[in-house]
């Protein structure tokens, strides 16, 4: 599927250190929860209906205790319920959730905590209010971010459609007559296919958990190797790598530092598209507010 420009499906921020949250109006999800995204969204807030934890680092869960207040406090759908997704046993999204227990002692709406594993499944339709054509789920897969800890990257996926391979290309007279013989299910299989990918924080992406996909969401920390010093984070060559070996239809760059001057950021990823073959007219760089394509179609 061609997503010709992101920024109508998807609004956020990111900065290393500092916040990182995106918001998917699609299915109505906050990718990551940093600080920031309550004060952004406004009356927006109140159509968020899961927010989906990669891990707890507070520049990704920073925002949570505005949000789950001002859900309660604003001027909106106070009761419509929140779901937020983690890691399962990540220690830091628990201990917010205890001293959020503590000082929200009650929500308007209904919260639910719920921690996911590796390889979970989350159904999206049909019980949600955005209607989709095809059915959806959440899938979870775990990445290297923080040793011994569980992280996750999120992908959504959706069920579809199409002839199979031994019926593709057969005229119209053909396929009516296998139609009336085996009937039109026969004709067809049904196959997933990625719409989004979110990687968290991570290094060494598992590019075989978002192969083909429309958006792949990819940390750039660092422009330049020689600036990385823990194995926690990935280089900007890294992930364009990744969404080239992964045939991403799109690359959104984020979770950049902020020791990079603009137009050195943008000159280094220009570079590395470059070398790397990756289409810049596909390439978006997130960078505080600002979404930016690498080049216009
Ligand atoms: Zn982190």
């Amino acid at each position: 599927m061609a997503v010709d420009n992101i920024t109508d499906l998807l609004e956020g921020y990111s900065k290393a250190i500092y916040s990182t949250w995106f918001y998917y109006a699609p299915d109505r999800f906050l990718l990551d929860a940093g600080e920031g995204a309550a004060s952004r969204l406004e009356n927006r807030a109140f159509a968020i209906r899961r927010i989906l934890l990669s891990h707890g680092h507070l520049d990704h869960i920073s925002g949570l205790p505005t949000l789950l207040h001002v859900r309660s406090a604003g001027k909106g759908d106070n009761e419509k319920p929140l779901e937020i997704y983690y890691p399962a046993g990540d220690a830091y999204v628990m201990g917010l959730m205890a001293h959020l227990g503590r000082t929200i002692q009650r929500t308007s709406y209904e919260l639910s905590w719920i921690p996911l594993e590796d390889g979970a499944v989350v159904p999206l339709t049909p019980d949600d209010e955005t209607h989709h054509r095809h059915a959806r789920r959440l899938e979870t897969f775990a990445t290297m971010h923080t040793r011994g800890r569980l992280t996750l990257g999120y992908r959504v996926m959706e069920e579809r459609h199409r002839l199979k391979p031994e019926f593709a290309g057969k005229p119209e007279s053909e396929l009516r007559e296998a139609a009336g013989n085996f009937g039109s299910q026969a004709l067809s299989e049904s196959y997933s296919h990625s719409l989004l990918a979110y990687t968290g924080d991570c290094i060494a992406s598992p590019v075989d958990q978002f192969l083909d996909t429309d958006v792949l969401f990819h940390e750039a920390t660092f422009m330049d190797e020689a600036d990385r010093e823990a194995q926690v984070h990935s280089t900007l060559d890294e992930a364009v790598q990744a969404a080239v070996d992964a045939r991403a239809g799109n690359l959104v760059l984020y979770h950049v530092s902020s020791r990079y001057p603009k137009p050195v950021m943008r000159s280094h990823i220009l570079e590395v598209l470059d070398a790397r073959g990756y289409d810049p007219a596909h390439t978006w760089l997130v960078y505080e507010w600002r979404w930016e394509r690498m080049e216009n179609p």
